[in-house]
C-alpha cells in the first residue's frame, strides 16, 4: 500500500521560488571581473534568473542539452546554477584549472552547446575553439561596456543576453530524476570522468548539509565559499544557502588572495567560510604577516585534502575560529563525513578534541560508510584496522557519464569504491590515511602518507610536504619526504627528521628528506603523486 502524500519533483527551481518567497531581502554580494565589489538581493537573483532561463529556451536548446560555465564564484554563476538547471538543461561547471587538452577533450565529451565564460577565460577559449566544434556560442559574463573583443563564435554579453528577456517564467514540472548539473573529475591518471547530478540527489544532498552536525547552515549566517562553484556543486552551499536564507559572500577571482578574503571576512561579517586547507594557508599568512586577528568569523568548514592539526590549532588559538573538516568527493555531491563533536565530548581536554578534529568526520545520515579489506570484508570500527572505503546514498554517483555498465565507476554490489584508505573508530569518526594508489606497504604494514605530511607541515620551516614510497632492498618500500622550505627558512635533514621524534611510530620515519623548489599539483590542488613518483622512480634511499 503506498502512502498517500504529495508526490511533489524534488527541483533546484523550489529552492528558487522558496528563496524569493521568504529572504527576497537577503543580500548576495560578489567580487566579479567588471565591479570589485557587486551587492543585490535574492529577489533580484530569482527575478534574473528567470530573464536567464527565457534567453536560454530562445537559444533553441533542448531539455538535457549541456550548457557550461567556466567562471569564478559570483552572482552570474549562482545565477546559472539555477537558470540552466532549472529550466531543464544541465549546468556543466568546467574547471579552468584544468590542461587545455582536458578542457578540449570535457567540452567534447559533454557535449556542450552553449558556454558561460568570464573574460578572462576568452583567451583561452579563443585558443581551444577549433578543437570544440560542438559548441554553437559564447556568453561573457560582463556588460557590453566591459565585453572584449573576441573571435568566439555568435559571441555577446551576458548582460545583453538576458536584458530585454521578461521576468517571468514558469519553472518546468520535471521528473527529480532528470539530471541537473555535471561536473568532470580531475583525476590523476586516464581520462576525466563525467559525475551526472539530478535534481533529487542535489535537493537531498542540500537538505543534509543544512543540519546542525553537518554544515549548520541557517537564516543568520552569512557564508562565504571559497571552494569553487566549478568544483563539486561548491559543495551544495549555492542550493543549501538558498534553502535557509542565509547571505552569500563570493570572492570572484580572488581565491587565493589572502588580502582579499581577510576584507571579505570583515567588512562583510562572514560567520561561516568553507574551503580547502591551501586556500586557508594564505589566508592564516596574510593574518599572521599583517598582525591582523579574524574578529567576525566564528567557524571554517576545510575538506577536499587532510587538514594539518597546526592550521586547526592557529585558527583555534589565534582567532578562535572553530574548525570543522569535511570529507567527500566529486562522486558523492561531495558530502560523505563532517566533524562535528559527539555528546559528552565538550569535557574533552583541548589536546583530546584536536585529536578528534585532525580526523576526516563522521558519518552523514544518507551516505553510509564502510571500510573493506582486499577480499571486500568488512573491517571493524576500531580505528586500527585500515581499509578501502566504500559509500551509498542517494547523492553518491551510480555511474560514469556515458560509461555506464562499463565497471568504470568500481561500483561492487551497490557500493561505490571511493579510492581513499581510511580508520573508522569506535565513535564512528573516520581519518583517511591514503588513496589506494598512494599507499605505502613496508614490510607488509601499511604507512600513512597524509599522517607523516601533515606532522611535518606542523614543522615552522616547511611551507609544503608530500610523502611518497621508494623502492627499499629489505622492506620493499619505505617513506621518502619532499618539502619545500618556508620563505626565508633553511633547515638541515635532521632537524627535520628530528621533529618526528614522538609525533609519529618511529618505523613510519621517512628514510631521506629531499627539498624542491616546487610540487606537482593537480588542477584542484592535490599533490601529483603519480608524477612525484615517476620524478623521484630511480632515488637511492641512504643505506
Ligand atoms: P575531488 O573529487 O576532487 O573532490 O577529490 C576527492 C578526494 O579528495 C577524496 O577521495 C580524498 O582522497 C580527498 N579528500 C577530500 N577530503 C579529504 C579529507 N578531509 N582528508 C583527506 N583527503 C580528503
Amino acid at each position: 500500500m503506498h502512502g498517500l502524500m504529495m508526490d511533489t519533483q524534488l527541483l533546484v527551481s523550489m529552492i528558487l521560488r522558496h528563496a524569493e518567497r521568504h529572504h527576497p531581502h537577503r543580500e548576495i554580494v560578489s567580487v566579479t571581473a567588471d565591479n570589485p565589489l557587486h551587492r543585490y538581493t535574492y529577489a533580484d537573483c530569482c527575478r534574473r534568473t528567470r530573464q536567464l532561463a527565457n534567453a536560454l529556451d530562445k537559444l533553441g536548446l533542448q531539455e538535457g542539452d549541456r550548457v557550461a560555465t567556466l567562471a569564478w564564484n559570483d552572482y552570474r554563476h549562482l545565477e546559472l546554477y539555477y537558470g540552466v538547471g532549472g529550466a531543464g538543461y544541465v549546468c556543466h561547471t568546467i574547471n579552468p584549472r584544468l590542461f587545455p587538452e582536458q578542457i578540449i577533450f570535457i567540452i567534447n565529451h559533454a557535449e556542450d552547446k552553449w558556454i558561460f565564460t568570464d573574460p578572462m577565460f576568452v583567451p583561452l577559449l579563443e585558443k581551444i575553439a577549433g578543437h570544440t566544434p560542438g559548441v554553437e556560442g559564447y556568453v561573457v559574463m560582463t556588460n557590453d561596456e566591459n565585453m572584449p573583443e573576441t573571435t568566439l563564435k555568435n559571441a555577446v554579453s551576458y548582460e545583453s543576453l538576458i536584458g530585454a528577456e521578461s521576468d517571468e517564467y514558469e519553472w518546468p514540472e520535471l521528473d527529480e530524476r532528470a539530471a541537473v548539473a555535471l561536473c568532470y573529475t580531475s583525476g590523476t591518471t586516464g581520462d576525466p570522468k563525467g559525475v551526472l547530478y539530478s535534481h533529487r540527489s542535489t535537493i537531498l544532498h542540500a537538505y543534509a548539509g543544512v543540519a546542525p552536525d553537518v554544515i549548520n547552515l541557517s537564516n543568520r549566517d552569512c557564508v562565504l565559499p571559497v571552494v569553487p562553484l566549478f568544483h563539486v556543486n561548491a559543495w551544495g552551499v549555492p542550493y543549501s544557502a538558498l534553502m535557509v536564507g542565509a547571505k552569500l559572500v563570493f570572492p570572484g577571482p580572488k581565491m587565493g588572495d589572502g588580502e582579499t578574503l581577510y576584507g571579505l571576512l570583515e567588512s562583510e561579517e562572514v560567520t561561516l567560510a568553507l574551503g580547502v586547507p591551501t586556500v586557508w594557508l594564505a589566508l592564516l599568512q596574510y593574518a599572521a604577516k599583517a598582525g591582523k586577528r579574524l574578529n567576525k568569523l566564528q567557524r571554517t568548514i576545510i575538506g577536499g585534502a587532510a587538514v594539518p592539526e597546526s592550521m586547526i590549532r592557529e585558527f583555534q588559538d589565534v582567532h578562535d575560529v572553530i574548525v570543522h573538516q569535511g570529507w567527500g568527493m566529486t562522486e558523492m555531491s561531495p558530502l560523505g563525513t563532517l566533524n562535528s563533536p559527539k555528546a559528552g565530548m565538550q569535557s574533552l581536554t583541548d589536546d583530546e578534541s584536536v585529536a578528534i578534529a585532525v580526523k576526516a568526520g563522521r558519518g552523514i545520515f544518507g551516505c553510509e560508510l564502510r571500510i573493506v579489506d582486499d577480499d571486500s570484508n568488512e573491517l571493524p570500527w576500531d580505528g586500527v584496522a585500515y581499509g578501502a572505503l566504500q559509500v551509498r546514498g542517494p547523492w553518491v554517483c551510480s555511474d560514469y557519464f556515458k560509461l555506464e555498465g562499463t565497471g568504470g565507476s568500481h561500483m561492487e554490489d551497490g557500493w561505490f569504491d571511493t579510492g581513499d584508505v581510511a580508520t573508522i573508530d569506535p565513535s564512528g569518526y573516520l581519518a583517511i590515511t591514503d588513496r589506494t594508489k598512494d599507499v605505502i606497504k613496508s614490510g607488509g604494514e601499511w604507512i600513512s602518507s597524509i599522517e607523516i605530511e601533515n606532522t611535518a607541515i606542523g614543522h615552522p620551516a616547511v611551507a609544503e610536504a608530500a610523502v611518497i614510497g621508494v623502492a627499499h632492498p629489505k622492506w620493499t618500500e619505505r617513506p621518502l619526504l619532499i618539502v619545500i622550505r618556508a620563505e626565508g627558512q633553511d633547515p638541515s635533514k635532521e632537524e627535520i627528521l628530528a621533529w618526528f621524534d614522538g609525533k609519529i611510530a618511529k618505523w613510519w620515519l621517512p628514510d631521506d628528506v629531499v627539498f624542491v623548489d616546487e610540487l606537482p599539483h593537480t588542477a584542484t590542488g592535490k599533490i601529483k603523486k603519480v608524477e612525484l613518483r615517476k620524478q623521484f622512480a630511480d632515488y637511492k634511499l641512504p643505506a
